[in-house]
């Protein structure tokens, strides 16, 4: 057997790619929620060849400091958390700090920023491992991120990548996840030079009209429930309205995405009455409690969590979602002998 030996950083951040950038649309979404920890209102995405070769997200947050320029782009440096508290009850959707090196690692990746009340942008370049010095870049405000050429320099990863039809796809719904959740941002995502969507400010139910549609946005019921420190919000699909596929069914768990079987379970059960089993229904719900309730440091893509009392939070979907679409019953029932 070698002796042992220390990884060298450059290799451990590929490795750490490999379960953070499993595909563009997955460096997509990390882009996206750094821009939202910003606390960005406009985003821009540019996409080229569905995001292997160009991801680009600009937005107009609170930008990096000439200084920090290459710290964001090393691993497990974050602004966001600073203890094992922290962590507990964190509320960014980033926090573990190797979003940006991860990418890194597996693109040529271009960070411009303009920090808040800075008179001059600067920006660095990632290069196979190395980070060149800060040079002056032109950006009147907040951060852009260029990932060209994901995964160049792993080939054996590159080949798994889909058709760029497919991969973007999966960008779009990353850009989907983020617009339905954040009504009040202004969302643009380019594919290939063509503008795709062109999202403004707008109330969540007008969102939820323009990304899901009118028969969905039509027929929606409205949810709202609140027990202790949990609150559920949101809209649900009326039984009318299904699919047989489950691309429209979306839950945030304190602003993040989720699949979550527990919610999963509850929200299913909730329509089992008013809806064949082989359909599925639409939904966006927004669940917020405690984040010490909550647990999202369960896998690098943070799409799992495990709640605290994931029984109580069960029972609690349950009976709220079931009210509200018994209530549709009833009222569909009236409006019949009527
Ligand atoms: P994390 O999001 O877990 O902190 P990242 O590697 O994604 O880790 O980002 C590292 C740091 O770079 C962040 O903590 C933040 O301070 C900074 N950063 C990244 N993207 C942006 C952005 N769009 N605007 C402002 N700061 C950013
Ligand atoms: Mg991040």
């Amino acid at each position: 057997m070698s002796r042992i030996r220390p990884l060298p950083d450059h290799l451990v951040n590929q490795i750490a790619a490999g379960e953070v950038v499993e595909r563009p649309a997955s460096a997509l979404k990390e882009l996206l929620e750094n821009s939202l920890d910003a606390g960005a209102t406009t985003l821009s995405v540019d996409l080229a060849e569905g995001g292997s070769k160009l991801i680009r997200v600009t937005d107009d947050g609170a930008g990096i400091a000439r200084d920090e320029l290459s710290l964001a782009l090393s691993r497990h440096a974050t602004s966001k958390i600073a203890s094992l508290e922290d962590l507990h009850r964190v509320r960014t959707l980033g926090f573990r700090g190797e979003g940006l090196a991860s990418i890194a690692s597996v693109s040529q990746l271009l960070l411009s920023s303009r920090e808040a009340g800075s008179s001059q942008a600067w920006r660095v370049e990632a290069d196979n491992g190395s980070i060149h010095e800060a040079e002056p870049a032109s950006l009147s405000a907040g951060t852009s991120v260029e990932v060209r050429d994901l995964y160049f320099n792993v080939p054996a990863r590159r080949k798994f990548l889909k058709t760029p039809a497919t991969e973007y796809a999966h960008c779009e719904d990353a850009f989907k996840r983020i617009a339905l959740s954040r009504p009040d941002l202004a969302l643009t995502l380019t594919h290939n030079g063509k503008v795709q969507w062109r999202l403004k400010a707008e109330t969540a139910s007008e969102r939820m009209r323009a990304v899901l549609g009118n028969e969905f946005a039509d027929t929606m019921l409205t949810i709202e429930a609140q027990a202790a420190s949990l609150r559920l919000t949101g809209f649900a699909g009326s039984p009318t309205v299904s699919r047989a596929s489950r691309d429209a069914q979306f839950v945030f768990v304190n602003g993040r995405f989720v699949r979550d079987k527990v919610v999963l379970h509850a929200v299913r059960e909730a329509y089992r009455d008013v809806l064949h089993l082989d359909r599925q229904p639409l939904y966006v719900l927004f669940i917020e409690l405690d984040p010490e309730a909550v647990d999202v440091n369960v896998h690098p893509t943070k799409t799992e969590v495990r709640f605290r009392e994931s029984q109580a939070i069960h029972r609690f979907l349950f009976h709220a979602l079931n009210k509200a679409l018994a209530e549709t019953r009833a009222g569909a029932a009236v409006s019949a002998e009527a």
